[in-house]
């Protein structure tokens, strides 16, 4: 079945009586060629778990039974469970959940239908909840391998961004602890139904194995990101005395022995270098 086909789509929901919801950001996939692709960028070997977020009616879903050993797809709407269950009969590896992602045990979950293998995220993200989601996904303590996912243009911008440009934000900062994010592809709003407002990246965010940079104190670390970002126009070291009781003369301090000038913006420092600030200041 072309699940990717404007009139199945159609049909499949009139059988239900559903249409789609704007209210879970339901904007499905028209062009088959797009989640072929998503699926091949989601890892490199067959014997994974995929964990996808948000199924539909399940084009990416059965592109992902095709290349992996075990797919876990996890889908808000009750509505489009009877669909699934039809659209995936064929597929014996494929296990559709009802659920809301933010409210599932996702250690509970990879443990129970992992059954060992490694696990990894590939989803078309419904762009209500994309920050949440991700960051429930990687501060889950779940080892997953990497997350691919297609996200509104703007934020995979964001999530990629270097530090010092103009896109670069406290989620680049603070994604950057976990991992390396890379875009891989931008997929244009009539590719989608409806099209919504913006294009759409997919980006591949590939989770470190164990922590690169291990600041002293993670609180203080992730304070000092939030700082950071919440007063972006001043320079860091008011933005820190702000949240913080260390002297401005430390601040500077601090940052000159890092190599930076005692003006800097927060948005010039990299993950590492809040790293190695948190440190720092925490002497
Ligand atoms: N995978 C399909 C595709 O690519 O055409 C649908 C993607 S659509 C952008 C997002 C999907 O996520 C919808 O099916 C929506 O119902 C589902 N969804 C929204 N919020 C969710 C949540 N909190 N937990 C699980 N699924 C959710």
């Amino acid at each position: 079945m072309d699940l990717c086909r404007i009139d199945v789509i159609r049909r499949l929901m009139a059988e239900q009586n559903i249409t789609l919801k704007k209210g879970y950001g339901q904007n499905f996939l028209i062009n088959p060629t797009i989640p072929e692709e998503i699926a091949e960028a989601a890892a490199d070997k067959r014997d994974m778990m995929m964990l996808e977020i948000g199924p539909g009616v399940g084009c990416l879903t059965q592109e992902l039974a095709l290349r992996y050993e075990k797919v876990v797809a996890v889908e808000i709407d009750r509505g489009l469970i009877p669909i699934l269950a039809k659209t995936m009969a064929e597929y014996e590896n494929v296990k559709v959940i009802n659920a809301d992602i933010l409210k599932t045990d996702l250690a509970a979950l990879v443990e129970k239908e992992g059954e060992g293998r490694e696990v990894s995220v590939c989803a078309n993200l419904p762009y209500y909840i994309t920050t949440p989601v991700l960051m429930y996904l990687i501060e889950s303590g779940v080892p997953f391998r990497s997350l691919t996912v297609m996200v509104q243009k703007e934020v995979a911008e964001r999530l990629t961004a270097r530090a010092g440009s103009a896109d670069y934000g406290a989620i680049t900062a603070v994604l950057g602890y976990y991992g390396e994010a890379k875009m891989l592809f931008t997929v244009t709003a009539d590719n989608f139904l409806p099209p919504p407002k913006v294009d759409s990246a997919v980006v591949r965010i590939d989770l470190y194995p164990a922590p690169k940079y291990t600041p002293k104190s993670k609180e203080l670390f992730f304070g000092l990101i939030k700082a950071a970002f919440e007063m972006r126009r001043k320079t860091l070291v008011n933005a820190i005395s702000a949240r913080y009781p260390y002297p401005k003369e430390k601040i500077a301090e601090a940052l000159t022995s890092l190599g930076f000038p005692a003006d800097v913006r927060g948005e010039r420092l990299a993950t590492e270098d809040f790293a190695a600030l948190s440190d720092a200041l925490s002497l």
